[in-house]
């Protein structure tokens, strides 16, 4: 909205974590602006986007980061991690190997965010069932090996995607106020 006298209670920094192509910054585009394009390239060079809601009738500023084009091993520095108390690690659900490189992902985010970062892991592209790589109950037992919150979106179609940022923000909210 465009009520700048609002007072912000809480900032949180939520990074986006994954492979490149798995719709991260779609995920971002159709969070914060409720916006999707097919053109993957139209989102390179945004750091952040920002959404201001209302949790606990308290108001908090997400403040949430993308990798823009790093996604390389070891490319993510650490400075795109300080500070972060929410993580999303992302994966492609008709790409089997996105999902093989969560563990991976997983290991550097532990390696360098705080450790009581919450993390969600995210089966993006949902709408594309018919191609699904990565059945259910893989994502789920290794969520629940590996603590994370987990849900399935589609950026494309809108499914699920206000529900994840709203569940981590909303966890994030309860270990800090
Ligand atoms: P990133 O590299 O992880 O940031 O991925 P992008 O957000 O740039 O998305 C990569 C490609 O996947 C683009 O062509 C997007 O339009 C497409 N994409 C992203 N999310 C979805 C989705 O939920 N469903 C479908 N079908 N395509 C998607
Ligand atoms: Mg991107």
């Amino acid at each position: 909205g465009g009520d700048f006298s609002q007072k912000i209670d809480y900032v949180f920094k939520v990074v986006l974590i994954g492979d490149s192509a798995v719709g991260k910054s779609q995920l971002l585009a159709r969070f914060s602006r409720n916006q999707f394009s097919l053109d993957s390239k139209a989102t390179i060079g945004v750091e952040f986007q920002t959404k201001t809601l209302v949790i606990d009738n308290k108001t908090v500023k997400a403040q949430i980061w993308d990798t823009a084009g790093q996604e390389r091993y070891r490319a993510v520095t650490s400075a795109y991690y300080r500070g972060a108390v929410g993580a999303m690690l992302v994966y492609d659900m008709t790409k089997r190997q996105s999902f093989d490189n969560m563990a991976r992902w997983l290991e550097e985010l532990r390696g360098h965010a705080d450790k009581n970062i919450i993390v969600m892991l995210i089966g993006n592209k949902c709408d594309l069932g018919n191609l699904r790589a990565v059945p259910t109950e893989d994502a789920q037992e290794f969520a629940q090996r590996e603590s994370l919150f987990f849900m399935e979106t589609s950026a494309l179609e809108s499914t699920n995607v206000e529900t994840a940022f709203l569940t981590i923000l909303t966890e994030i909210y309860g270990i800090i106020r």
